[in-house]
């Protein structure tokens, strides 16, 4: 995509997570791969109603500004720590939607699949990214759960969502939200069962057929040893589950 097409989309992807009250003040923030190794990125201290194609900045792969007045925001090390392990990613963006922040803020993550379409989209899990001190800790924690997920939550922070283009990345962070509003909807009602097992492996397989997935890509599925523990990790049975399930859907694939 040309960089103007570019600048535009980041403007309408950031005031479309303003208008949806998924950031407050100068919260959230946008980039998408340049060519040549450069990444456009939404400034700082800006609001997201407030980004245009002219306030936009133009890093280098070590977060060094090229082009644009303002400053990078502060979060761009994590930015970048999700280009550099995965090629595939074209955008990132971040935001704190109220639902899944809400679940990030009270130590949870969504750990069990309840939405078929949702394990195809996104995988069966949306792991929560424990909480840390910003910057190179920062980096750190999330550092290993980059090569196995496209979204993730970040405790005491709100949800990373990666793709091949800015609207898939945006649309990631949307169902990620849309899991965690059904998750908090259903709690009166005992909370959202999780899916038969059984179901598991076809739609990790239409998963990888779509070309989606760490399978897909040929990566390990599981966080890798030494990471700190995810929910696929956790001692908790339907996670035991799953992570039989998963394995076993590797084994044929
Ligand atoms: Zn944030």
């Amino acid at each position: 995509m040309s960089e103007p097409r570019l600048r535009a989309e980041l403007c309408d992807y950031s005031r479309r997570l303003h208008g949806r009250d998924w950031v407050a003040n100068h919260d959230g923030n946008l980039s998408a791969r340049l060519t040549d190794g450069r990444f456009l990125c939404t400034p700082t201290a800006t609001s997201k109603a407030e980004v245009h194609t002219e306030n936009l900045l133009v890093v280098d792969a070590s977060g060094a500004r090229v082009s644009g007045r303002a400053k990078p925001f502060s979060e761009l090390g994590l930015h970048m720590c999700i280009y550099k392990q995965r090629p595939d990613v074209h955008a990132v963006v971040h935001a704190h939607p109220p639902h899944a922040t809400a679940l990030a803020a009270s130590g949870r993550c969504l750990d069990q699949p309840f939405l078929a379409e949702a394990v195809v989209s996104l995988g069966p899990t949306i792991p929560l990214v424990p909480v840390s001190a910003p910057g190179p800790a920062a980096v750190a924690a999330l550092e290993p759960f980059v090569p196995a997920y496209d979204v993730v939550l970040i405790a005491g922070n709100g949800v990373f969502a990666w793709g091949d283009s800015v609207e898939q990345a945006y649309l990631r962070l949307e169902l990620c939200e849309h899991l965690a509003r059904i998750t908090l909807l259903a709690q009166p009602l005992g909370g959202p069962r999780p899916l038969p097992a059984s179901l598991l492996p076809a739609l990790l397989e239409s998963r990888r057929r779509a070309g989606l997935g760490p399978e897909a890509r040929g990566v390990q599925a599981l966080a890798p040893p030494g990471s700190p523990p995810g929910p696929l990790a956790s001692a908790d049975p339907v996670a035991a589950l799953i992570r039989q399930e998963l394995a076993a859907a590797l084994k044929r694939a």
